[in-house]
């Protein structure tokens, strides 16, 4: 979906979205139903726990300071075992979709440095003309996928009122 931002091998270089720390673990992919029956053909062994009515994220051991958790699904060789088919918070990342005061905003993960360096004007005409109609609605219909909002993410588009 950012390819227009991101290039597949700056991706492919980087992986720093594929593995976490303690403090970022919140982070790790809202999964649906059907896409951890389709985890658990590829790894029978993945663990999850329950996030909200009808996904899960995957069960993650306490952290240490210094402790990382990698995604179970990043093949070190090849990335991503899901190829095309991830999360749809994997394939907005680093865009996140968060909730202030009763209202859901796209803000963006801030660690993501091949976006930084993309001036905001190029970051909000790409949510504009492209990517924030499907990210709000989305939300809308995976209410799962909406995290609280989180002060080190700069907010970059709320979700226009309906009144
Ligand atoms: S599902 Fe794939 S893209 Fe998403 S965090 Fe795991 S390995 Fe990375």
């Amino acid at each position: 979906m950012l390819t227009k931002l991101l290039s597949r091998e700056t991706c492919a270089d980087c992986r720093l979205c594929c593995i976490f720390d303690r403090y970022d673990v919140w982070e790790t992919p809202v999964i649906s139903k059907e896409m951890r029956e389709r985890i658990l053909q590829l790894l029978p062994d993945a663990e999850f726990i329950s996030k909200g009515q009808e996904s899960y994220i995957f069960r993650v051991r306490e952290l240490d300071e210094n402790d990382l958790f990698t995604c179970p699904l990043l093949d070190p060789a090849k990335g991503c075992r899901l190829g095309t088919e991830k999360p749809f918070d994997c394939q907005i990342w680093p865009f996140r979709i968060m909730e202030l005061g009763g209202r859901r905003a796209i803000t963006i993960a801030p660690i993501c440095e091949a976006m930084a360096a993309q001036p905001v004007g190029t970051l909000l005409k790409f949510l504009k003309e492209e990517l924030a109609e499907t990210i709000f609605a989305y939300a809308a219909a995976h209410p799962d996928v909406v995290q609280p909002y989180d002060d080190l993410y700069p907010v970059l588009m709320w979700e226009p009122r309906t009144f």
